[in-house]
């Protein structure tokens, strides 16, 4: 048997002959003739001159032996909804879909931006923009509608898909009238809107732009439509995700690539076998939605659970209820939605027969402890936290159980995955750290492995200047996380090294919060920091300089003006985004360079030492923000 380590090691040593292997589980119309060309460093192309389709590897080439087994399982415990789609079924819808899309005029290399609660269309668009060449990008739907429209003038889409509304806890959440003010914010609108109409609130239709679904779906009933064959470095999709600057970045991930880095993973990492049922807690909006719930487990022949609703409604056991229920074998979720669990009756962890499960995967945000502890002992299976980012597509750290099952760490996703190089640095000077326990900048040597962003969306210099430059000397990836490593080459994240903040496992730019903020008529300045929360990981909290501050001097006045704010924030970002907390203050914090000193006022907001103050322009600044926080 090859230990972990040996085959880690091939990945690193010989990626040529370790990815070609891999690339065999998935079928490819024209084989590639090279396995990578790194000619142009840090842009790597794998499979060169190989062309596929995930689309075809997701469903069509499962139909000859799988046509009516479970492809999509949906589950809304908002709506009550409950519905499986073999893959024969699954592959009518798509060509619905594919269909429709082309009817509108897509095609291949097109945008489709998909801003979509989680409902089995948001699926079917996705598949069926793969199944056209035409390039997705989906839009979590709880953003709103600055969000959407930045998005939407990155892309430049020429259809959206959408609905009326998504629910949360049983409340309809709106969508339309958030994508017509996105739309008439945007400087490129979309030819046209296609309509998914769930009846859960009004949505009026544009003459001439916007379309119903179902009435297109029943034009296009018996539609056949090939898919396209792409080559495989050509985009497969967009995502946007947030960075140290206001603007998100367009996460490029390319095709062939994705398609073997997802397929390989499925086994070698998530232990899934075709036949079998993966359920992840996540939402199409995010990276594991896309690699998760909607290409990976299909991709190697799995069902794949699709589920709408809180991990808390009816009560704190309906997870465990699908998982007994559809007979659940790999399992992915948050630290925060463990979190949320913990505080309801332990007695549910009990009460559904979970034999089907063989691990639990947590991902997104670190995972504290006790909480990993509390999770494995509950449900009497072993959880495996993992590291990765939305610009990586999968794992960068876990415990590859498939190859050699390893035992986990407490506090660690683990070790770096096969195909990833993963070093760490001296921020200041580039040095690479061996010395265990030594804190620096955790790193990737490129090529990064297939799978992983191919560029920034229309921005190929952002992509070399943004991810390749940051570590002194060096051209290495970095993740703008610090990091340790033991004796054991476990590596242990200690949080990011940029503004950007991770509330619940969604990752946000304070920049952006800031911006948002900014907008309210009477905000002079700003200031967004990233605070240690017990349920979320962290909370935004923001503190503010107004134009005139008479309008806050009483209490009541306070609380109403941080209530405003925070409405601002909602509207344009979406609730995600809203701050915990906006404080009010006459100065900031900053150095005498201007630079505003946000590791101080987090480390107050947090108990501990503010640092360096040396510099400091002002230091009455952090007494009020101290002042502040004590209320
Ligand atoms: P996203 O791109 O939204 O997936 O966010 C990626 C960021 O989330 C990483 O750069 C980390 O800061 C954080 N993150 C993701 N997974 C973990 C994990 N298992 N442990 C600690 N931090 C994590």
């Amino acid at each position: 048997m090859t230990t972990y380590k040996e085959f880690h090691g091939r990945s690193i040593s010989d990626p040529q002959g370790f990815w070609a292997e891999q690339a065999a589980l998935i079928d490819w119309k024209q084989p590639f003739n090279k396995v990578l060309d790194y000619s142009r460093p840090p842009f790597a192309k794998w499979f060169v001159g190989g062309t596929t389709n995930l689309c075809h590897n997701a469903v069509d080439r499962h139909l000859a032996t799988r046509r009516d087994q479970a492809a999509l399982i949906y589950v809304s415990t908002e709506t009550g909804e409950e519905k499986t789609y073999t893959f024969g079924q699954l592959h009518r819808e798509v060509n619905r879909m594919a269909g429709i899309l082309k009817g509108l005029g897509v095609g291949r290399g097109d945008r489709v931006l998909i801003y979509m609660p989680m409902v089995p269309e948001a699926a079917f668009a996705m598949l069926a923009c793969a199944r056209i060449g035409a390039i997705h990008s989906v839009v979590f739907g709880g953003f709103a509608s600055v969000s959407l429209a930045t998005r939407i003038d990155d892309a430049t889409p020429k259809v959206i898909v959408s609905a009326d509304a998504g629910s949360r806890a049983g409340k309809a959440v709106p969508y339309k009238h958030l994508l017509d003010e996105a739309i008439a914010l945007s400087k490129s609108p979309p030819k046209h809107v296609v309509m998914v109409s769930r009846g859960l609130a009004p949505a009026a239709m544009v003459a001439g732009r916007d379309v119903d679904y179902a009435k297109l779906r029943a034009e296009h009933m018996n539609d056949e439509v090939p898919c396209e064959w792409l080559e495989s470095s050509e985009p497969s999709y967009i995502l946007y995700t947030s960075g140290t600057t206001g603007k998100p970045k367009g996460v490029q991930r390319d095709t062939g690539g994705y398609a073997v880095a997802l397929a390989a993973s499925m086994g070698l990492i998530f232990c899934g076998k075709p036949g079998e049922t993966y359920f992840s807690t996540s939402d199409i909006g995010w990276v594991v939605g896309h690699s998760y719930i909607v290409y990976g487990p299909l991709l190697v022949g799995m069902a794949t659970i699709m589920y709408e609703g809180t991990p808390i409604r009816p009560d704190g056991g309906i997870w465990w209820s699908i998982v007994e229920k559809y007979k659940v074998t790999s399992m992915f979720s948050s630290p925060t939605a463990i979190r949320v669990l913990k505080k309801q009756d332990p007695a549910l962890l009990k009460k559904y027969d979970l034999s089907s499960l063989r691990l639990l995967f947590l991902a997104g945000e670190p995972l504290d402890e006790p909480t990993g502890r509390w999770i494995a002992d509950g449900i009497g299976k072993p959880v495996i936290d993992n590291y990765w980012q939305t610009e990586t597509g999968w794992p960068i750290l876990a415990i590859p159980r498939g190859v050699e099952a390893l035992p986990s760490k407490f506090g660690s996703p683990g070790l770096p995955c096969y195909g990833y190089s993963v070093k760490i640095f001296n921020e200041a000077n580039g040095e690479e750290i061996t010395k265990h326990h030594e804190k620096g900048v955790v790193a990737i040597e490129g090529p990064l492995p297939p799978g992983c962003m191919s560029t920034v969306w229309g921005d190929d210099e952002r992509f070399v200047k943004t991810y390749w430059t940051s570590v002194p000397n060096r051209q290495v990836y970095s993740t703008f996380d610090w990091g340790i490593r033991d004796e054991d080459d476990y590596f242990f994240i200690l949080g990011r090294t940029d503004d950007v903040i991770n509330v619940a496992g969604h990752r946000l730019g304070t920049r952006e919060i800031e911006e948002s903020l900014s907008s309210h008529p009477n905000v002079a300045e700003v200031a967004v920091v990233g605070v240690a929360d017990q349920l979320k990981g962290q909370v935004a909290v923001a503190f503010a300089i107004l134009k005139d501050a008479g309008k806050v001097d009483t209490l009541e006045k306070r609380l109403a003006h941080e209530g405003e704010m925070m409405k601002v924030v909602d509207g344009q970002l979406g609730a995600v985004a809203r701050p915990a907390r906006v404080h009010f203050v006459t100065s900031l914090p900053k150095t005498r360079s201007g630079k505003l000193l946000r590791r101080s006022i987090q480390a107050l907001c947090e108990g501990r030492d503010p640092g360096d103050l040396t510099t400091i322009e002002d230091p009455t600044a952090l007494e009020q923000i101290q002042a502040a926080i004590r209320g």
